[in-house]
C-alpha cells in the first residue's frame, strides 16, 4: 500500500540534514548533502532497488523489469535546496518515485521495462551558480568547463568531487544512450497558485519554461564618501540600482515574462566608500524562446545605455540558457488518463519554473506531475502540502507507472 503519511515523514527526515540551524540548506556535495544521500540509497535499498551515488552525486536506484537490462522508465526530481528552502520542492518527487516502487517490490511485481529512480544531486545550482548539474550528465550535456566553477570560498567544482570521494574524470560515463530511457516522468509540487486556486490536488504539465541567466559588472570608480562631490562621482551601485529597475520594467512589459535580480555584490562595500564595482545576477524566463530572447537583448542595451550615461564600464556575461521543453504529448495523455482513474478532474499546465527534465529532454520524452502547495509558496520555509495531496500525486505517478506504454 502507498503509505503518504511515510512521504511526508521522509521529507521531514531529509530536511533535518541542513546546514542552516533551524532551516533547511543543502548544497551540493556538503557534508549534509552525504548524509541525506545515504538516507535517500537506504530507502531506495529497502524498496527492492540496487542503488548508488554516481561520479556528479546522484543518488540513483534500478528496479529491474521482468529480466535483467530492459531499458528504464526514468523517474526522480533533486535532492539539492536553496538557501532556507522548504522540505518539498525536489525530495517530494524522489520520496514518492521510491514509494511507487517499494509497492512493486511488496507484491513482488515485475514489469515490462526496468525502473530508475534518481535523487539528482544538483538542480537548484545554488553552490557553483550552474544548475541541473546532476541531470545534464545523466543526459549527456554536462559541460566539462563547469567543473573549474568556485564556490564563495573559492573551492572549485572539480576539487569539491574528489573531496567527496568522486572522480570527475567518470562523469561522462554515465551519460544515458537514446533508448536506454524509455520516457522520464517528474511529481514535483507546482510552485504556484494555479491548482490551490482551482480546488485541484495535482496538474499534468505541459511544458518548461526556458530561462537565461546573465551577470552584469559595472565598474565605476570607488572614491570618499565625504570629499568627492556628487556630480563628480562614477557609483557602481546608483547606476546597478537604475539596472534593477530596467529589468523589472522590461519584464513587465509581457505577462508571460519574468525577470529578477536576486543577487547584488557591491565592492568595496563599506559605509563611508562610493561602490566602485558591482555585479549583479539577472534572470529572465518565459514560455517561448523567442520571447525570452528579445528580453535578454532589451535588458543588455537598457542595462549598457544606463551605464553609459553615469560613464560607468559595463560587462554583461550570459551564465546559462535553457530553452522551453515541451512534455511529450503521449506521455501527458498517459499521465491525464492515471489522473482520471485515481478519480480527479485533469488540468493541465505550464511550468514556470525549471526542472530536471529540460536536462533530461535532451535524451528521452519528458513529463511531469504537479502536486498542490500551499499558498504556490516554494523556496520558503512556508512550503507545505497536505497529506491528502502527497496521496493523490502518489496514486496517480504510481498509477502511471503500472500502466506506462511506449507510444507506438
Ligand atoms: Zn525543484
Amino acid at each position: 500500500m502507498l503509505d503518504p503519511a511515510r512521504i511526508l515523514q521522509r521529507c521531514d527526515a531529509l530536511a533535518r540534514h541542513s546546514e542552516l540551524p533551524g532551516g533547511l540548506t543543502r548544497v551540493f556535495l556538503s557534508r549534509e548533502f552525504r548524509a541525506a544521500s545515504d538516507l535517500v540509497l537506504g530507502w531506495m535499498r529497502e524498496a527492492g532497488m540496487q542503488a548508488k551515488l554516481d561520479p556528479i552525486g546522484n543518488a540513483v536506484g534500478r528496479y529491474e523489469g521482468d529480466r535483467p537490462g530492459l531499458p528504464c522508465l526514468m523517474l526522480g526530481s533533486h535532492l539539492d535546496t536553496v538557501r532556507d528552502a522548504g522540505r518539498y520542492d525536489g525530495m517530494l518527487g524522489v520520496i514518492s518515485a521510491i514509494e511507487c516502487v517499494h509497492v512493486l517490490h511488496a507484491a513482488r511485481k515485475r514489469l515490462p521495462f526496468a525502473i530508475e529512480v534518481v535523487g539528482f544531486g544538483d538542480e537548484e545550482g545554488v553552490r557553483f551558480g550552474t544548475t541541473l548539474l546532476g541531470s545534464r550528465a545523466v543526459a549527456g550535456i554536462f559541460d566539462e568547463k563547469v567543473l573549474e566553477a568556485k564556490d564563495a570560498a573559492g573551492v572549485a567544482m572539480a576539487d569539491a568531487l574528489r573531496e567527496f570521494g568522486l572522480d570527475p574524470k567518470e562523469i561522462r560515463g554515465i551519460a544515458r544512450k537514446k533508448g536506454d530511457v524509455l520516457a522520464y516522468a517528474e511529481l514535483h509540487i507546482e510552485q504556484g497558485p494555479v491548482l490551490e486556486a482551482e480546488g485541484l490536488p495535482v496538474g499534468v504539465v505541459t511544458a518548461i519554461n526556458g530561462f537565461s541567466r546573465l551577470r552584469a559588472t559595472l565598474k565605476g570608480v570607488a572614491g570618499h564618501a565625504g570629499t568627492v562631490p556628487m556630480n563628480l562621482r562614477r557609483d557602481a551601485l546608483a547606476a546597478a540600482a537604475e539596472c534593477v529597475l530596467a529589468v523589472e520594467r522590461v519584464a513587465r512589459a509581457n505577462p508571460e515574462l519574468v525577470g529578477t535580480v536576486g543577487r547584488i555584490e557591491a565592492k568595496p562595500g563599506a559605509i563611508n566608500v562610493i561602490p566602485g564595482e558591482v555585479a549583479f545576477t539577472i534572470d529572465v524566463r518565459a514560455p517561448q524562446d523567442a520571447l525570452r530572447k528579445q528580453a535578454v537583448a532589451a535588458i543588455r542595451s537598457q542595462v549598457e545605455q544606463l551605464a553609459k550615461a553615469r560613464s560607468v564600464g559595463v560587462e554583461i556575461e550570459t551564465l546559462q540558457e535553457f530553452g522551453s521543453s515541451t512534455c511529450a504529448p503521449w506521455l501527458m495523455d498517459q499521465m491525464d488518463r492515471a489522473v482520471k482513474r485515481k478519480g480527479f478532474p485533469v488540468r493541465r499546465l505550464p511550468s514556470g519554473a525549471g526542472h530536471d527534465g529540460m536536462a533530461l529532454a535532451a535524451i528521452t520524452d519528458i513529463c511531469m506531475l504537479f502536486v498542490r502547495c500551499k499558498g504556490g509558496i516554494s523556496h520558503n520555509p512556508l512550503e507545505s502540502i497536505t497529506r491528502e495531496d502527497a496521496a493523490a500525486g502518489v496514486s496517480v505517478l504510481s498509477d502511471f507507472i503500472e500502466h506506462f506504454e511506449l507510444s507506438a
